[in-house]
């Protein structure tokens, strides 16, 4: 094989050298120093290639952050739509708004029904709907109630309601109308709770208990004609006579205010009576002793006296009487 001699011969006085190369060893050197130059080449490219990269990338990050900035402190401008998209909008919105005003108005028509049936409870008069009072203007109460509740209850002279109505089934309710009917019905609710307070007041005033504490009690006499202790005569007792222990205590029986309260010279002795509204008076005769005075007001079981024997008696009782507009009752009815 050929050879190649290289002679390295240096500038000062040192000795040379001399390598004897083939050409192949030349070859390989000369494709060592190619191919490193390339593969350099190479990576210098791409490394350029990946330094431009990450500067897009950074630029494209800051753009993204200051377009975010501008939509967080700007309102993004809404793109034009088309006559289709509007109209497709429109109909989604008008079907929501329908769906809710059916629920809403479903849920009225449940409120009216239950608030119909507790004012049936209490004897008032079923209020209208809107649809009603638009319907027909001059109407009236319905059996039932008084007039003066029906006035309240029906404010048909109000202006705002003027459309034929269209409420509890019918199509396309407006809000207005809606608004109107909750209104009616919280006047009614309002009115409801005003009644049944009135009505558990006049519970509270109606005598319904015994004038004595439970144990040991017994009427002696009843309501009604018998014979007089006294003179053996038949005459009309006008009350009911209870026996119970002398000096147990005697309560009203049922809220009201004392009326009377004096020694009785007529035969019961010493007597109280209270009043207790819408014309009922109730009497408590033949007391050891009374312990209330005129204008007090009792409740019901407040204690207003002693069991005694004064007046017209022939011992420990009580002389109760109940009086509905000024005519003596049976008290029995009362007794419970
Ligand atoms: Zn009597």
């Amino acid at each position: 094989m050929k050879k190649w001699t290289v002679m390295l011969i240096p500038h000062d006085r040192g000795s040379s050298r001399t390598l004897n190369l083939s050409a192949y060893q030349i070859w390989l050197v000369v494709m060592v120093v190619v191919g490193l130059s390339f593969t350099t080449s190479f990576f210098f490219k791409r490394h350029e290639c990946y330094v431009r990269q990450v500067k897009h990338l950074e630029k494209v990050r800051r753009d993204i952050e200051t377009q975010y900035a501008q939509q967080l402190s700007a309102p993004t401008p809404q793109p034009a739509m088309t006559a289709q998209e509007r109209l497709e909008l429109e109909q989604r919105l008008r079907s929501e708004y329908d769906a809710t005003l059916s629920r809403i108005t479903a849920q009225l028509s449940e409120l009216r029904d239950m608030e119909n049936q507790a004012r049936g409870l209490t004897g008032l008069a079923p209020r209208r709907t809107v649809r009603d009072v638009s319907m027909s203007p001059a109407g009236g109460g319905k059996g039932g109630g008084s007039s003066s509740l029906d006035a309240l209850a029906y404010p048909e002279e109000d202006p705002k309601i003027v459309s034929p109505s269209v409420i509890y089934g019918l199509s396309q309710p407006s809000a207005d109308l809606i608004i109107q009917e909750i209104n009616l019905r919280t006047a009614s609710l309002q009115e409801l709770v005003r009644d049944l307070r009135a009505k558990q007041e006049e519970v509270t005033r109606l005598p319904s208990i015994w004038p004595t504490l439970s144990g040991r009690r017994d009427i002696s006499s009843p309501f009604g004609f018998r014979k007089d202790p006294y003179t053996f005569r038949i005459s009309h007792h006008d009350g009911t006579d209870i026996t119970a222990p002398l000096g147990s205590p005697v309560i009203a029986t049922a809220k009201g205010v004392v009326v009377y309260s004096e020694y009785d010279r007529g035969g019961l002795g010493h007597l109280v009576k209270i009043n207790h509204g819408s014309g009922i008076e109730t009497w408590y005769g033949h007391l050891q002793s009374r312990l209330v005075e005129v204008g007090d007001q009792v409740e019901r079981k407040t204690v207003i006296g002693k069991l005694g024997s004064t007046g017209r008696s022939t011992g420990p009782h009580i002389h109760y009487e109940v009086h509905v507009n000024g005519v003596r009752v049976n008290p029995a009815k009362y007794l419970k």
